[in-house]
């Protein structure tokens, strides 16, 4: 009999009903005789609504760290709730079952509180719970630090449990159930052109999930590659006794048709900064990023060009938007020391990223895109690429069409395809 991680996202327990739902979801695998890991997220909506009463409630007396140390107090609590909830519900139907929060695992986390990382989850006690047959359903995106904190793991961080735990307890697989049916070529509230994937490979999800499609949070695929766990993602909302095939994330060699592109991503809570005539010197570019990298703020598309002023240049880079204002104060204070003239800001960015394997044997990936967006008057402000995946940061309000016109360009959408 298998061992079985079955993952379910806010929407898919966002109140009883849907709990009772999940359910009938995991009572189909462990009548198969399974041994079933249940990792829930908290209610559709409570994580936020958590974030800004913590926010609301103001900053900690000590210093920055110190907020987030209440905060991952707060906002793990949503876990907390749809585990024993969905524990007791399997309990009526009959079944053994028991929630498990982070501490009781443990989810051995480092201390950064917000964002933390797991460093460890053992095999025991939970490997022997699930095969004397009780179901345990373990509270996700939550684990324990060192000194015995309660840490969050980012936003989205449930996946990263449920992977961890697969990989923790060896599990055959790991099905992350949301309100999609897998993994599609575009985000499919865009357009209704995007088209579900059968299989994808670690590398091009990974990509994917690290420019922001939302649907598995980076980390979890990252350990899903380095531990070789079976990923599926499919939806909850497809009958219990006959859920769809969902996608697979395996290894490229899996994969027979391989695109040369397989998706379009886009991200809408970038934000970009611009600091304008920053004295052209050894040093203040490893000023700046170091200043941010402290405030454990990530940076992603860099730009420095040469400024009007002689002497100086003008650099410009991206975060998320949840960063902006910290890294705004912390630039601002320290004006004078990396040496700059002004300071501008934009929350009105999106990036579009696309994505594919095909891109390493593949000449006018890039052409292509840069010429879709020039037809369509959309001007490109950053460029970033790696060796799958080229990203344009463009005006938000174009995200859209961008998406939709890259989608058709490169033979995604619905209508081009076979099937
Ligand atoms: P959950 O609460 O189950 O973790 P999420 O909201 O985190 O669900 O992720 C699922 C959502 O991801 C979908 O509703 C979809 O809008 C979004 N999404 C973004 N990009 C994609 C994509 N390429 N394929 C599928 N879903 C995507
Ligand atoms: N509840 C957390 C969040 O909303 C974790 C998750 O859903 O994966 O970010
Ligand atoms: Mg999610």
């Amino acid at each position: 009999m298998a061992r079985i991680v079955m993952k379910f996202g806010g929407t898919s327990v966002a109140d009883l009903d849907r709990i009772r739902n999940v359910a009938r979801f995991v009572r189909r695998e462990v009548d198969d005789g399974h041994s079933v890991i249940v990792v829930v997220s908290a209610m559709s909506g409570q994580t936020n609504a958590l974030v800004a009463l913590a926010e609301e409630a103001g900053p900690a007396a000590a210093a920055l760290d110190a907020r987030y140390v209440e905060y991952d107090a707060i906002v793990s609590t949503g876990e907390q709730v749809t585990s024993g909830l969905l524990a007791l519900v399997l309990q009526n139907l009959g079944y053994r079952a028991r929630s498990w929060q982070g501490w009781q695992l443990p989810t051995e986390t480092d201390q950064r509180h917000g964002r933390a990382r797991i460093l460890r989850i053992p095999e025991e006690p939970l490997g022997s719970a699930i095969d004397s047959g009780e179901i345990a359903i373990v509270a996700g995106f939550q684990g324990v630090s060192e000194n015995s904190r309660i840490t969050t793991l980012g936003r989205g961080g449930s996946d990263t449990t449920a992977v961890a735990l697969a990989a923790a307890i060896h599990a055959d697989r790991c099905d992350i159930y949301t309100d999609v049916d897998g993994v599609y070529t575009t985000d499919p509230r865009i357009t209704k052109q995007a088209r579900r994937i059968d299989r994808i490979s670690y590398e091009e999800m990974l990509e994917m999930a690290s420019v922001g499609a939302k649907v598995l949070q980076t980390r979890s695929v990252e350990l899903a590659m380095a531990y070789n766990v079976r990923l599926r993602v499919l939806s909850s909302f497809d009958p219990p006794d006959a859920p769809g095939q969902g996608t697979i994330i395996c290894d490229e060699e899996e994969i027979v048709e391989q695109q040369i592109v397989s998706a379009v991503t886009p991200a809408l809570d970038e934000a970009k900064i611009s600091l304008l005539a920053v004295r052209d010197e050894p040093g203040r570019a490893a000023k700046i990023f170091t200043l941010l990298a402290d405030a454990n703020i990530n940076v992603d598309m860099i730009v420095q060009s040469p400024s009007r002023d002689p002497g100086a240049a003008n650099i410009s880079f991206t975060m998320t938007e949840a960063d902006l204002d910290r890294a705004v104060e912390l630039l601002t204070v320290q004006k004078e020391a990396i040496g700059y003239s002004t300071l501008q800001k934009d929350h009105n960015v999106a990036k579009i990223s696309v994505i594919g394997v095909g891109m390493k044997s593949h000449a006018g990936v890039a052409s292509t895109m840069f010429q879709i967006l020039a037809e369509r008057g959309i001007n490109i402000q950053n460029i970033s690429t790696s060796e799958i995946k080229i990203s344009v940061l463009i005006d938000s309000e174009y995200t859209e069409l961008a998406v939709r016109a890259l989608h058709q360009a490169y033979g995604l959408d619905k209508a081009n395809s076979a099937a």
